[in-house]
């Protein structure tokens, strides 16, 4: 006979069976709260060191030092080194006490962001103005990009192969730099009514530069050469020294609270620099443990991982054998991949949170909430999955179990709905070195964005996640 079940057991299995997601906000205990916040002003100072990729690498090599770390070839480095590639890429290594053969614990994310890089004939003046002119890298909607300012920073080599490293409009006497938006009185056909992804061309992202002529004499292209004056008196430069160079333009502003309650920080950079950041932390906190860990910082992700700075070239086959004669173990190709078979990788990089405007291009049962805590994403790609790495079953599993099992607050989450877009990860290419790899990382609001917003709960859950994976065995 049917037994009527009652509010009680329904509530027990709902309990029992159903998943349920969980607000970092809700579970945290008052020491863990106080450590969300020291967290993440410690984060903000790591984001305003580390505008562009190079200051990024910069950055964690400085952080590294000052915790003990030595360069790989550094004699006495007592098994925690790190090697840095072109001031681009960096990878570290705290040796495990088991042999390197058992398998590593590997995490990878990517140190550039979005931006306007400066061409190689960049100056030029037109209507009593001094520009100069960019081409944007990576994806990024070009209106965002217009009427804020802007601030320069790179790397010059001068006729006399003198390096500068330069970074003009941080500091607030310096000057900034920006992009001239036309006025909505006269914006109706050559901008409103367009699509919005013609509406402003990549030729018209001009930085004003200058604006005061050298003169009053009669010369072509005063206020060109005003410019390149103050380069030569402040650099000493030539026009011929920009051909060489790398500047790069992103947003003056340092990272800020968001909110009232200051529960969100929004920065430029925080893809991926908030698991770069995350990643870091958790690795100087770790100390002598099992299985040897490498944390790899790429180049260039947002490119398509393109050149010898990126997830794509020989930076990992590079580093392994300094590994392996400082652990003192014998390396064969056989060896090697026995090593890469056995380690289990991440794949740190953040997840574009749900936004709340734009609820009809997520998926909203699978898309990641700010919040909600570090986000686990099993594939990803675009249109049936093309171009992703789908961790298996089995490692998800594990990975999903770790977490459980230290108390990290995880979501997982996929971007947008099926068809609507997409992206992919670095994951890919580690995967093809035969390593277990599944996506994991911050969830983000506004990505890709001059101004990107990171829960910083979320981003406490990264750093914690990132340490209970590198201690597992
Ligand atoms: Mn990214
Ligand atoms: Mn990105």
């Amino acid at each position: 006979m049917f037994k009527k079940i009652t509010k009680k057991e329904v509530q027990a299995l709902e309990k029992r069976l159903s998943y349920h997601r969980r607000l970092v906000w809700d579970e945290l205990s008052p020491g863990d709260r106080e450590k969300v916040w020291k967290t993440a002003e410690d984060y903000k100072s790591f984001l305003n060191a580390s505008k562009t990729e190079r200051e990024t690498i910069f950055e964690i090599s400085r952080r590294l030092t000052l915790a003990g770390f030595k360069e790989v070839d550094h004699s006495g480095s007592k098994g925690r080194v790190f090697q840095v590639w072109k001031d681009k890429v960096l990878a570290l290594a705290i040796l495990g006490k088991e042999p390197l053969s058992r398998g590593m614990q590997i995490i990878v994310s990517h140190v550039d962001a979005p931006r306007l890089d400066l061409k190689q004939h960049p100056l030029y003046e037109e209507a009593d103005l001094a520009f100069f002119k960019t081409h944007y890298y990576g994806g990024i909607k070009k209106y965002q990009w217009l009427a804020r300012p802007l601030a320069l920073h790179g790397t010059i080599l001068t006729a006399e192969n003198k390096k500068i490293n330069l970074a003009i409009g941080e500091k607030e006497q310096d000057p900034v730099f920006s992009v001239a938006d036309l006025l909505p009185h006269l914006a109706r056909k050559v901008q409103m009514e367009k699509k919005l992804s013609e509406a402003i061309e990549g030729e018209k992202l001009n930085i004003l530069v200058g604006s005061t002529p050298i003169g009053p004499i009669e010369t072509k292209e005063r206020f060109k050469l005003a410019t390149l004056r103050y380069l030569h008196e402040h650099y000493g430069l030539i026009e011929e020294d920009l051909i060489s160079a790398e500047l790069e333009l992103v947003p003056a502003e340092p990272a800020r609270d968001v909110g009232l309650d200051r529960g969100i920080v929004g920065a430029y950079g925080q893809d991926d620099r908030a698991c770069v950041f995350s990643a870091l932390k958790a690795a100087i906190e770790v100390e002598k443990p099992g299985r040897t860990v490498v944390i790899l910082f790429y180049d260039k992700e947002e490119v398509g991982s393109e050149g010898n700075t990126s997830a794509r070239a020989r930076i990992l086959e590079g580093f392994l054998p300094r590994l392996f004669s400082l652990k003192g173990e014998t390396l064969s190709p056989q060896i090697l991949d026995v090593t890469l078979t056995a380690s289990r990788a991440i794949s740190a990089d953040v997840a574009g949170a749900l936004d709340p405007d734009y609820p009809e291009v997520h998926e909203k049962r699978n898309a990641p909430r700010l919040g909600c805590g570090l986000c686990l994403t099993k594939f990803t790609g675009s249109g049936g999955k093309i171009g992703s790495s789908d961790a298996h079953a089995e490692y998800v599993y594990w990975i999903r179990r770790l977490f459980n099992q230290k108390g990290i607050i995880w979501q997982t989450g996929e971007m947008g709905k099926v068809d609507e877009g997409g992206g992919g990860t670095i994951a890919k290419f580690l995967a093809a070195l035969g390593l277990e790899i599944v996506d994991c990382g911050t969830p983000v609001l506004s990505m890709h964005s001059p101004f990107e917003l990171v829960s910083k709960a979320d981003l406490y859950m990264t750093y914690k996640g990132y340490k209970a994976f590198l201690r597992a065995s």
